[in-house]
């Protein structure tokens, strides 16, 4: 097998440096693998067997010296996995391999804050593997901060612990919340350390995800005009999430469908939790319709529909109320590549396309709407639905996005989320009329009482960093459990906290 497959090979055939470091970096995969009885992890790997070509095979880099930090114990129960903690804090470090891994990297392009990089890929990720969940579903097992790969770039391929904490933490309040999302299986410090603005403490996460295939996975191939490729991606990604949809007229079609209704459902809960992803870049939008890429995401705190966290967020392009709009966006990017796999026609395969293209927004607000009736408990559709729920965003400007729903039923408790309740009292009579009585239960399943605070989140990783996993553990408990009041987690950030910012570069 050659070291570099075909068509990456031209890729990286301006970088002599890179190709030198793939053979070497090839054989640690080996020196790393374990003998020795079958262990624990089944790993069935369908993208590295499917999909030469799109892939460069190397080994994480070794961890000196692993500890785990965080190990997911629930997760690991539903994927089927047993495992001591001793294996679980070197296979998830990297610092060796369980045997039937596999690690690559992955080869994927894409639109990053509107401007196109043909390559991107994983600079700093290296997917072990897939394994099958006792109920038969497939997932990915990735390391994240793992080292470099010939897709860095400039980076140094590792994390910190405080980003990959993160992570772990935001993307199990998501699970917790019920919005489809990659997880995390375990954060292990490497006893490594990675230079940011300062000498921090290195960490790699273990990310478990359907899939890591991304808009951009599909950009990589159209850019190149790999029609081959292409269509090979399209059909395995059809045969790995949409495998009802192989028998369709128009399989290519059918499944870009697919894509935008996840998609249309999973930016429409994102908005109803006040989560503001940060980076939507076509990268870091999944086919699999979870949400990934936990960066310089947050969750709002007062209601601003331009609200941004990100310090790299100039114009607001991935604003709290411009992110259906951007999903818009990355899912046209998504149809111009599979165009030439839709109709031979190529008109006719733009006018296939786009109909879907043009039905987005309406999808969207419908999914929108739906969500509101389950936030605001109003049973069946009603005509004023629509006015109700968009004066409520015109009434709550400024107020606190989760406290809101979650008090809505008591007023008393309500009226001091806000600095001006006059608009806030003409609404809620409104609601009243159009909910009658007893909404209460569906209501409280629907607004939670804790989200993961920007200020208790920092708290908790700046702790951790200095080695105190003590509020890291605390507000897990709490994020696990979202619509459990606990007072702490509940509130807030007091104002000395003032306007918070989010680093990418992570
Ligand atoms: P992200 O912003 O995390 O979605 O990453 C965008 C691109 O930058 C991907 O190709 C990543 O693999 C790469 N990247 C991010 N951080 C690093 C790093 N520390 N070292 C190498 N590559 C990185
Ligand atoms: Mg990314």
């Amino acid at each position: 097998m050659s070291v570099v497959p075909k068509s990456l090979a031209k890729d990286f055939g301006h970088r002599p440096d890179l190709v030198a470091h793939l053979a070497p970096w090839q054989s640690r995969a080996h020196i790393g693998a374990e003998k020795g009885p079958p262990m624990t992890i089944v790993f069935d790997n369908s993208y590295a067997r499917d999909l030469p070509g799109t892939y460069l095979r190397l080994a994480p880099d070794p961890a000196p010296n692993p500890r785990l930090l965080v190990f997911n114990q629930q997760l690991a129960d539903r994927l089927g996995l047993t495992l001591d903690g001793e294996q679980a804090t070197r296979w998830f470090s990297g610092a060796s391999l369980p045997p039937g891994a596999d690690p690559i990297a992955q080869a994927y392009a894409g639109h990053q804050f509107g401007g196109f990089s043909p390559q991107l890929g994983d600079g700093r990720a290296h997917l072990l593997g897939e394994i099958l969940a006792p109920d038969g579903q497939r997932f990915d097992l990735q390391l994240k901060g793992s080292g470099r790969t010939p897709f860095s770039r400039g980076g140094d391929g590792k994390a910190a612990i405080g980003p990959m904490l993160r992570e772990y933490l935001i993307s199990e309040a998501m699970a917790a919340l019920g919005v489809p999302t990659t997880r995390s299986l375990a954060v292990v410090a490497t006893g490594e350390d990675v230079w940011r603005d300062t000498k921090l403490p290195g960490a790699v996460l273990t990310r478990v995800a359907a899939s890591h295939l991304r808009v951009g996975t599909f950009q990589f191939f159209a850019a190149r005009g790999d029609k081959a490729q292409l269509k090979a991606l399209a059909d395995y990604a059809i045969a790995r999430h949409d495998p009802d949809l192989l028998r369709a007229t128009n399989p290519t079609l059918a499944f870009l469908d697919a894509v935008i209704d996840r998609q249309v459902r999973l930016i429409a809960e994102w908005m109803g939790l006040g989560f503001i992803h940060g980076v939507m870049n076509t990268d870091n939008m999944a086919i699999s319709g979870e949400t990934i890429d936990y960066g310089p995401c947050a969750f709002m705190e007062g209601y601003g529909p331009g609200t941004v966290f990100s310090s790299i967020d100039h114009q607001g392009r991935y604003a709290y109320a411009n992110q259906p709009v951007i999903l818009g966006w990355n899912l046209a990017r998504l149809a111009e590549t599979l165009v030439p796999l839709i109709d031979p026609d190529p008109d006719r395969a733009v006018d296939l396309a786009s109909s879907l293209l043009d039905g987005i927004a309406g999808r969207y607000r419908n999914a929108w709407l739906a969500l509101m009736r389950r936030k605001l408990g109003l049973a069946g559709e009603d005509a004023g639905d629509a006015a109700l729920a968009d004066d409520l965003m015109t009434a709550m400007v400024g107020a606190d996005w989760t406290l809101t729903f979650h008090r809505l039923g008591t007023p008393a408790a309500l009226r001091p989320l806000f600095e001006d309740f006059t608009a806030m009292e003409a609404w809620l009579p409104r609601w009243r009329a159009r909910t009658g009585e007893g909404t209460g239960g569906h209501m409280a399943k629907a607004n939670p009482a804790v989200i993961p605070r920007n200020h208790e989140v920092e708290a908790a990783l700046t702790a951790a960093t200095a080695g105190d996993m003590a509020p890291f553990e605390a507000l897990l408990t709490a994020i696990r459990e979202p619509f459990v009041e606990r007072e702490a987690f509940m509130l807030p950030a007091p104002s000395a906290f003032g306007s918070y910012v989010t680093y990418c570069g992570t």
